[in-house]
């Protein structure tokens, strides 16, 4: 059996899976995000001693993808220490010498969910994760947006919602944007409770909700995606999924025609198929990739 290797590089831990070619996870270990010189060698041990084939990499960014570029498969301006313009891509695929691919852990979302989860058949998606940050990751006519970084759906900017005491938001890039706005730790810092603890009919759920109906309506104008996923810590709280699709049918006014926002926006703007795996397995789905690009 081939053993595909699946990296999900996350600010605060780097989780390595293996799995096999139906992308089925057979094991995962999870490594503390420290400076590259300590996380590196472990990630690189891991996957060493388990025999990989390929490698897929799902990672935090902004990173460059460009392939043309000299610097392709680096992070680029992350403000963690030691990661900034870091070669993660070229370092892994030669210390393991194995094929390899990444591109953003939302991309990777995205992928797995159109492959193998809610978005199943489909050939456009946006897949969003609402958790210790906001990303999003879009594909069209069947294929991941790159551009000319690639998207950053979650500092797209917001207008205010209605009773909340803190409208600027906490990114220190943008005042009001959307992670800076709505991800958990902006949660927090408005209401001075971690989000898990804000009982349901608070209304700290209302202006979530207005948020991501917000970037609801933003991406159905700019995209028209088939499929919104939302996943991540936060959409674990379901209630909210009632709440952001009635706000964007509101919010839209009925300029959008299409019966899956008029009358059945259930189905679209959904949880994620793959639950908490659309990650790993999009990252395998990577190393695959990886795999038959090498043929
Ligand atoms: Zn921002």
């Amino acid at each position: 059996m081939k053993i595909y290797g699946a990296l999900e590089a996350g600010g605060t831990k780097m989780v390595c899976s293996i799995g096999n070619e139906n992308c089925e996870v057979l094991e995962r270990i999870s490594i503390p995000t420290g400076y590259p010189e300590d996380s590196i060698p472990e990630i690189i041990n891991y996957f060493r001693s388990r025999e990989i084939c390929a490698l897929g990499i799902g990672s935090f960014g902004p990173l460059d993808l460009d392939r043309k570029s000299r610097t392709y498969g680096h992070i680029t301006s992350t403000p963690k220490p030691g990661w900034e313009n870091y070669p993660l891509l070229p370092m892994l695929a030669e210390a393991l010498d194995v094929p390899a691919e990444m591109d953003t852990d939302v991309n990777a979302a995205a992928l797995a969910e159109i492959k193998m989860g809610a978005a199943r058949g489909l050939r456009s998606c946006l897949y969003v994760t609402v958790g210790t940050g906001v990303g999003g990751g879009v594909i069209a006519e069947g294929n991941l947006v790159h551009g000319l970084v690639h998207p950053e759906l979650g500092h797209m900017l917001l207008r205010p919602a209605e009773g909340d005491p803190t409208p600027d938001g906490f990114c220190p890039y943008h005042k009001g944007c959307l992670e800076g706005l709505a991800a958990g730790p902006a949660i927090e810092k408005r209401w001075g409770v971690s989000a898990k603890d804000l009982p349901d009919d608070h209304i700290a759920w209302k202006v979530e909700s207005e948020y991501l109906a917000q970037m609801c309506v933003n991406a159905i104008v700019a995209f028209s995606p088939e499929k919104i996923v939302l996943g991540g810590g936060v959409m674990h709280k379901m209630h909210l999924f009632p709440m952001i699709r009635k706000r964007t049918q509101e919010l839209l006014g009925g300029y959008v025609r299409c019966s899956m926002i008029t009358e059945k926006i259930d189905e679209y703007i959904v949880s994620p198929g793959l639950g908490d795996n659309s990650g790993v397995t999009g990252a395998l789905l990577l190393a695959l990739e990886a795999e038959k690009n090498a043929r």
